[in-house]
Parts: C-alpha cells; structure tokens; sequence
C-alpha cells in the first residue's frame, strides 16, 4: 500500500520539531537569512588591492620542522607571523582558534570567514550564532570545555578561496592544536575540514552518521585515538536548513560516543 502524502502542515510541523531540537524555533523565522551564495559585490578597487597584496607578498619557507615542540604561545605567535602562502595576502588577520585549550570537545571549521577575519576569532557572525544554538542543543557552551578552530587560518583573498596546496600548507598547526588540546571528540564541520582531518577526500554521503578515528587516519602521534564525527558546517544550515535534522543526529552521535557524558554547560 502506498504512503500517504505528507500534508504541508504535516510537513511544517515536523520541520518545526527539528528547530525546536536546535533550539532555533522561532528564531529561525524571524532571522529571515537571505538564500543566496552569491559572493557580494565588491569595489573592483578593493579587488585590485587585494590583487597587488598578494603579488607581492613574499611566500616564506615551510616553518613546520619543529612545530611539534612548540607550545601554545609559540604557536600562536608562530601562526601570527605565518606568510606561507598566499592567503595571508588576502586577510586582515590570522585567525587561530580560540576556547577551552583543555577541552574534552573540539569543533573544527574550514576556514575564517569575513566576520571571523574582522573578530578575530572562528565562528563569529551568523554562522557562529548558529553554532552556539548548536552547541546549546548538545547542553555545551563556546569557550567552556569546548576549543574552536578552522583547518585554515587565514581568509583568503575576496576572490580566492584555499587551494588544496594551501589547506596542505596550513593543516601542521591544526595538528599541533589537536596534539596539545587532547580533546575527546572532534566534530568536522563541512567536507573541507573532515578531508583535512582525516586525510582524504571522501564522499560527504559516506562521512555522516559514523564515528571515524582521527589518529588512525592522520598519524600524529597522538597516544590515544580521537572519535571524530562530521556534519555540516553552520554556514552550509544557513544555505540549506532542512539539512539540520541530519546535523541533530550527528551530534547526538558525538555526544553519546563520548566516553564521559556532557554536564550542563550553564
Ligand atoms: Fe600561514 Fe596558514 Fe595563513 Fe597560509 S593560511 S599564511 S599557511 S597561517
């Protein structure tokens, strides 16, 4: 026999279900976040400048040879005087990471955005509200055993998002991030970063709803093997929000898979 047809008010109240789980109803309705991935216009002045920047920047040597010794404010200083590739042409700032460096969680992004280039920091705008909610549904709070990082830290330029060479280029201080955080459990937000994480490329179908294993994938030298679960990054929910019942699922995998369960953040 065949299945009903799901009734649009059926259909409305399920999706108002999965808002709910993401604590995003009914913000999500009065945020009224336009549907587009058009890159905004842009003063072909600023274009040209951003251009000229990058042409001259000067693409120093690989500084990763002795980046497993370094601790935490000599990374930091290390990623803040990086011009290792051309991406730091294109950026305001390097964007590092930012949280707990204890934490039992890491959450792990591509690469900054514009609002995260201007903050400072990853996460930060629309995307970064989104995250928090997300965050908030699992009873966890930014900066509260949890450590926030991108897989790049520099924004690029207006017109040039990573090249896989430069993702290559930037993925030791990620490395080093994780070998000196020890986290738990790592949630890959997008397909760029899970590639970064865990080393190829897979299809973003195969990568949902699973537990990998970050140190066998990675070989890092790490003495306990780290769970990483992948869903889609906050800014991709943006784009396309039915896609967040999946993201509810995968991080209610993350959360029962660690070994210790997640206290109230509050
Ligand atoms: Fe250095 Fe990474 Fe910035 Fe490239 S993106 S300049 S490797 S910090």
């Amino acid at each position: 026999m065949n299945a009903l047809p799901v009734s649009d008010a059926e259909s409305a109240r399920r999706r108002e279900d999965v808002l709910r789980e993401l604590n995003l109803y009914p913000l999500w309705q009065l945020r009224n976040v336009p549907v587009t991935t058009n890159v905004p216009e842009v003063p072909a002045v600023a274009v040209a400048a951003a251009e000229l920047r990058a042409e001259q920047t000067v693409v120093s040597e690989v500084p990763h040879a002795d980046i497993g010794s370094l601790n935490w404010p000599e990374l930091k200083k290390r990623v803040q005087d990086c011009t290792a590739c051309k991406l730091r042409a294109g950026c305001t700032q390097t964007v590092f990471g930012t949280g707990d460096e204890n934490a039992d969680w890491l959450f792990v992004g591509s690469w900054p955005s514009e609002d995260d280039d201007a903050k400072g920091e990853p996460f930060a705008g629309p995307a970064g509200q989104l995250l928090d909610n997300m965050l908030a549904a699992i009873k966890l709070q930014r900066g509260v055993n949890v450590y926030l990082a991108n897989v790049v830290k520099c924004s690029g330029s207006i017109k040039h998002s990573p090249q896989a060479d430069e993702i290559a280029q930037c993925s030791p201080y990620l490395a080093r991030q994780i070998q000196l955080i020890q986290p738990k459990m790592i949630v890959a937000l997008g397909h760029a970063a899970a590639t970064a994480l865990l080393g190829e490329d897979r299809e973003w179908s195969s990568l949902l709803g699973k537990v990998h294993d970050y140190r066998e994938s990675s070989k890092v030298g790490l003495q306990q093997s780290i769970p990483l679960v992948v869903t889609h990054h906050p800014a991709a929910l943006l784009l396309t929000p039915l896609n967040k019942a999946q993201t509810w699922r995968d991080l209610c995998l993350a959360r029962d898979t660690m070994p210790c369960p997640v206290s109230d953040a509050g």
